[in-house]
């Protein structure tokens, strides 16, 4: 036998288990979405490799090692998106989405990166973007938070923090920028490898190093917030007061910076301690800049993006979503109502119960091995349609998960029956 060929490292199958799980967070997803009036964009896999180093930054982790980028056959350039927001602006100018409109997007799909896999780390992994453009905000980036904390209690999550930066103009970074290399070139020889690279050409990544060593250095830098002009500040404030008159709490964090280049004022990220290393669930924050440097007219434009595999994770741990995906009816068959009569009462009974999972048992099998089956998948009820139930026109019902007696009801009554029992969805 020849040896199996495997899927490429750091890219997962989503297996029949766990695809109930992802759908039920999708649906979540898209209620939400509808709920707050955003509307879906879809984007292409593959972009020219320029579209990211002119967004994202030329030195930044991601540009720098971590992008899945080729040549193709006519020798363009071309790399799989490593994140959404640079595809999203690129075709809402050259689509005329963006001059002059307000425009609250989302997409949801897979990015790529190529990263160390581990626990919530992958090189293949899904993310849902949200983009509002035309909004100077704050009341927009107050919007978009309150719309991803009401994602967390939906899922049931409780144990997930936001912290919060302003990271001001781009001119009031040049200043900061200064006195950080001013600082670090003071350590330069606790800098590590990367740091020392990144300090003359981009000194504010060296914040956003997650190499422990580094930890202490970086506590004492220099803060951005004294550098900081009355605009920013008071943009800062009022964001400030909105999350408080709306109940949200926050942590400052002065040395979130982000991994990209193209965020200016509000960055946040949301954060779970029950991740382990991988914490980061929803990244996010202002990016004013960024149409305009990608070719379009100035827009002001907010969002951001969560990790969903970290985000399911999340879920299954602290939620309850032991049912979903499961069926609800599992019909079993023995004698002549095997030549197709069973097999047409589940026809029936997906007519009338659409919203319902109904599994017809099919090939040879004794009631026994049936009711195994049945009880496998989950299945609330089990339904039985025996001779004797198709001499009278009826069917068993037989409840899989609850401590009660079998019953045997005439088939006019079931469709009845089943909706009480399992609720309309
Ligand atoms: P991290 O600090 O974890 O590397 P990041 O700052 O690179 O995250 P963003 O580019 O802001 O992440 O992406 C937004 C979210 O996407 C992250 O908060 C995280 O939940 C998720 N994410 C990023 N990279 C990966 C990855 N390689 N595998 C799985 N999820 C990821
Ligand atoms: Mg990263």
């Amino acid at each position: 036998m020849s040896k199996s060929i495997q899927s490429v490292r750091g890219m997962h199958d989503v297996l029949p288990l766990e695809s109930a799980a992802w759908q039920h967070l999708e649906t979540v997803l898209l209620q939400l979405m509808r709920n707050y009036g955003y509307q879906e964009i879809r984007m292409p896999l593959l972009e020219k490799t320029e579209l990211f180093s002119r967004s994202i930054g030329a030195v930044t982790d991601i540009v720098e090692k971590e992008m899945y980028t080729f040549e193709d056959r006519n020798g363009d350039s071309l790399s799989l998106r490593p994140e959404g927001t640079a595809g999203c602006v690129r075709a809402g100018i050259q689509h005329g989405l963006l001059h002059n409109q307000i425009q609250r997007l989302w997409y949801m799909g897979t990015m790529y990166r190529h990263e160390r896999p581990q626990k919530g780390r992958y090189r293949e992994f899904r993310q849902l973007g949200v983009e509002v453009y035309g909004l100077p905000g704050p009341d927009i980036d107050v919007e978009v938070i309150l719309l991803s904390a009401r994602l967390w209690q939906r899922l049931g999550l409780k144990k997930i923090r936001l912290e919060l930066n302003c990271l001001g103009s781009a001119q009031e970074r040049v200043a900061y920028r200064q006195a950080l290399v001013d600082y670090f070139s003071d350590h330069i020889d606790q800098l590590d490898e990367d740091s020392r690279r990144r300090l003359q050409r981009n000194p504010l990544r060296i914040l956003d190093s997650k190499n422990p060593s580094m930890r202490s250095l970086i506590a004492n830098a220099p803060g951005l917030a004294d550098y900081l002009g009355t605009e920013s500040q008071t943009h800062f404030e009022k964001l400030l007061g909105l999350l408080q008159n709306a109940n949200i709490s926050y942590e400052l964090n002065p040395r979130l910076v982000r991994g990209l280049d193209y965020y200016n004022l509000t960055v946040f990220e949301w954060i779970s301690d029950e991740l382990g290393a991988q914490g980061a669930v929803c990244a996010g924050g202002r990016y004013d800049g960024l149409v305009q440097q990608l070719g379009g007219s100035p827009t002001p434009a907010v969002g951001f993006a969560i990790g969903l595999e970290r985000l399911l994770s999340l879920a299954l741990q602290q939620g309850d979503w032991n049912d979903i995906g499961k069926p609800d009816v599992y019909v079993l068959v023995s004698g002549t109502a095997t030549d197709g009569t069973a097999q047409l009462l589940a026809e029936s009974l997906r007519d009338a119960l659409p919203e319902h999972g109904i599994v017809y048992h099919c090939g040879p099998a004794g009631l026994k091995s049936q009711f195994k089956r049945a009880d496998r998948s989950g299945a609330v009820i089990a339904l039985i349609i025996g001779d004797d139930e198709l001499a009278a026109d009826q069917v068993t019902i037989k409840y899989l998960r609850e401590q009660r007696d079998q019953v045997t009801v005439s088939r006019a009554e079931l469709v009845k029956l089943l909706n009480e029992v399992l609720g309309t969805n």
